[in-house]
């Protein structure tokens, strides 16, 4: 495993730990450079009239010169790296948090086009290349890997155009060390897998089930936060069908949006780390961004939440039923 950098002057990134409270940061000057990547407030780095730049997108379709070069991207058409025909692009970010190990994920060359937005194809697509960039960051050397999406003003996003990041770490971050504790815990006590028991105990809060199950948590962090994970216990996220978890995270992220009306959120991908000692279950958390984070939850490591798990999850589970019923009369018109 890779030990963390000990060049204080690096502009690329650095990985420390406060004695005091374990706690692990990456302190990463660079990044200060990004496009309205203002350090500091999410509010700060991309409130609504942020996006009267004059620069264009470097993400869009036609603007490849302006990233990086690209990792991997899918041309069903075929073509030159680096050109446009893509619907899928991998690039390494611009402004790394960590050097050589923060990849950003296109899943479209179109400005506005979000996940849920997708065909089939281009989802089950954009899928696949999440589960193989995990797969060769953790090959390459990595601990663990954490796929995010930042969404609207407030999320922390820095660029508009619609993208994931995948962000591999020569540690196993703190949040996913916890639950693996979690998991040991559980399993030695009572002798099975304690997110197939909290699924098993959702009751109420179940939003859908399938081969992918979304529910609210008891204890959310996060007002209408909602969990996806596979019903059946499986640890890598690789190992998921990648077609039948597209259209899972489809429902969820549209449940998510009209439950909230579009609010922003931050969504992550827990899944096993290179090296898996105990039990795990891999699983994705959209976090809606309803209210702003204050000092008590960082001062205390405690969420406050003044929506009930249990009328989220009726929430969701009513803009789930909307969906449909769009999607029917869509049907019948047509
Ligand atoms: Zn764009
Ligand atoms: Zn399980
Ligand atoms: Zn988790």
């Amino acid at each position: 495993m890779d030990q963390p950098t000990t060049d204080a002057t690096s502009p690329r990134g650095e990985l420390r730990r406060n004695p005091v409270s374990g706690k692990l940061a990456i302190i990463a000057p660079g990044r200060a450079a990004r496009p309205h990547g203002a350090p500091g407030t999410g509010a700060q780095a991309a409130a609504p009239g942020a996006e009267t730049t004059p620069a264009p997108c470097p993400f869009c379709g036609g603007n490849e010169a302006l990233t990086p070069p690209e990792v991997e991207a899918r041309r069903p058409e075929g073509g030159a790296p680096d050109s446009p025909g893509w619907t899928v692009r991998v690039v390494p970010n611009k402004y790394p948090a960590l050097a050589g190990m923060h990849e950003v994920i296109l899943h479209s060359p179109i400005h506005d086009v979000e996940l849920e937005d997708l065909g089939d194809d281009d989802l089950t697509a954009a899928i696949a290349c999440y589960q193989r960039r995990i797969g060769a960051q953790l090959d390459a050397g990595a601990a663990a890997a954490t796929l995010v999406v930042n969404r609207g003003a407030g999320s922390g996003a820095s660029l508009e155009h619609p993208h994931a990041q995948l962000f591999a770490t020569p540690v196993v971050p703190s949040l996913l060390q916890d639950e693996l504790m979690e998991f040991d815990r559980h399993r030695n006590r009572y002798g099975t897998c304690v997110l197939c028991d909290e699924i098993a105990g959702s009751g109420e809060r179940l939003v859908f089930c399938g081969e992918h199950v979304a529910w609210t948590p008891l204890a959310s962090r996060f007002s209408h936060e909602l969990w996806l994970a596979p019903a059946a216990h499986v640890a890598d996220v690789r190992d998921a069908d990648p077609a039948l978890l597209g259209g899972a995270l489809r429902r969820a992220l549209v449940a998510v949006r009209t439950a909230t009306a579009g609010a922003p959120f931050n969504l992550w991908i827990h899944t096993a780390p290179a090296v898996l000692r105990g039990a795990f279950h891999w699983h994705i958390e959209i976090a809606p961004r309803l209210s702003d984070i204050a000092g008590f939850e960082l001062g205390s490591d405690m969420a406050i939440v003044d929506v009930d798990p249990l009328a989220a999850a009726a929430a969701l589970r009513e803009a789930g039923g909307a969906l449909r019923r769009r999607q029917n009369d869509r049907r019948r018109e047509e």
